[in-house]
């Protein structure tokens, strides 16, 4: 099989597209034919070194295909199978070895490119406002990113609980998605002149001096000021990621400064650390892609062989909603591949 492997720490030029021996599925463990394996932050960061890991290594994490082979003792998946998931070490790669634990049923009316869109970011956008701040009817709150992948799927499921949503994007085109997610104010944060004093006063300007209910801060470093100063009182900052880099240390002082607010730094293992949770979360975004309430936006989608491009895309800013991967195998299987 071919794999995408980081070959040490460092930038998008130590992914190499090679050739290994396919996998075999141990006890409790599926192989599955990827149909597509999907492009998160997360393996940035692992393949930089942000996160302490092992070199080399077969990058990604999420994927969706069909169970060509089950491992001892698994019983809820067969042959045949089309399954979906977030966590399976190695999910660049025509065949993957998925935990029967992590695997995911994917509902007929969703294709396997949808429902890779909505797995990791799906997933995370449904606890971050279900569970981190649960949003409720009413609520104003803040997204950073509105147009990035978890970004458009976290809008339109706090739309759908009946919160009010103020985006940042950082261009005229990323504000028109965000738009189309339903975000009722979006702003070009990449125009502000001083973004930790000009954002708080938009956001209060909006909210008629209150500020927001919560802020969903995925940017981190660069906007973390920003979101913490654009809180009402005992709001609520979810900061779950860094695409601008790590938020510093913050002395817990500030928390009383900007009006006992709360701050959480969650992450999706611990939203989907039993397997009734995953299901049960999963079971709630993949009914809503097939019942048409969820939409998907798959931004772009690149043949595996060029995932060092997906990465330079990722990190640049340059991509909006789900970034996908294809192995030569699926998309030589793909009817327009064919035609
Ligand atoms: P996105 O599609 O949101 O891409 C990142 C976006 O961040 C960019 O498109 C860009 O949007 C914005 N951004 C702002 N500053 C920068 C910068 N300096 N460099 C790059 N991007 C920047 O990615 P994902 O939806 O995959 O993930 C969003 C974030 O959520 C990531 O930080 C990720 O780590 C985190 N995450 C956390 C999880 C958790 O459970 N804690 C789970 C899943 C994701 P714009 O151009 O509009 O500014």
């Amino acid at each position: 099989m071919h794999a995408i492997v980081a070959r040490e720490a460092g930038g998008p030029d130590v992914l190499e597209y090679r050739e290994l021996p396919d996998p075999t599925p141990g006890p409790g463990q599926l192989l599955v034919r990827a149909a597509v394996a999907g492009v998160n932050f997360i393996d940035t960061y692992k393949r930089s070194g942000v996160y302490a890991m092992e070199y080399p290594h077969v990058v990604g994490s999420e994927g969706a295909g069909e169970v060509v082979a089950v491992g001892e003792g698994v019983e809820d998946f067969a042959v045949g199978d089309r399954v979906v998931w977030t966590e399976a070490p190695g999910s660049y790669a025509d065949l993957v070895v998925v935990a029967a634990r992590e695997a995911l049923p994917v509902p007929d009316a969703v294709t396997f490119e949808d429902a890779t869109a909505v797995a990791l970011q799906g997933l995370t956008a449904h606890y971050l406002c279900t569970s981190s701040y649960p949003v409720r009817p009413g609520d104003r709150v803040l997204v950073h990113a509105g147009a990035g992948g978890v970004g458009l799927l976290l809008t339109q499921m706090i739309v759908a609980r009946g919160g009010h949503v103020i985006s940042t994007v950082s261009t005229p085109e990323k504000a028109e998605l965000s738009r189309g997610a339903g975000a009722e104010h979006v702003i070009e944060y990449t125009a502000l002149g001083d973004l930790s004093h000009d954002l708080p006063e938009i956001v209060h300007g909006l909210t008629g001096g209150e500020g927001v209910a919560a802020v969903y801060d995925s940017v981190g470093k660069d906007t973390f000021d920003a979101s913490l100063a654009s809180l009402r009182r005992r709001a609520t900052l979810v900061l779950f990621g860094g695409s601008s880099g790590q938020v510093p240390p913050v002395d817990p002082q500030r928390l009383n400064a900007a009006g006992s607010v709360f701050l959480t730094r969650p992450k999706l293992a611990d939203h989907t650390a039993t397997r009734s949770e995953l299901v049960e979360r999963a079971t709630e975004v993949l009914g809503a892609v097939a019942g048409g309430t969820l939409r998907v936006r798959v931004g772009a989608t690149f043949p595996l062989a060029e995932a060092a491009e997906a990465h330079r895309a990722l990190e640049g800013r340059a991509t909006t909603g789900k970034v996908l991967l294809v192995p030569d195998a699926a998309a030589s299987g793909t009817p327009e591949q064919e035609a």
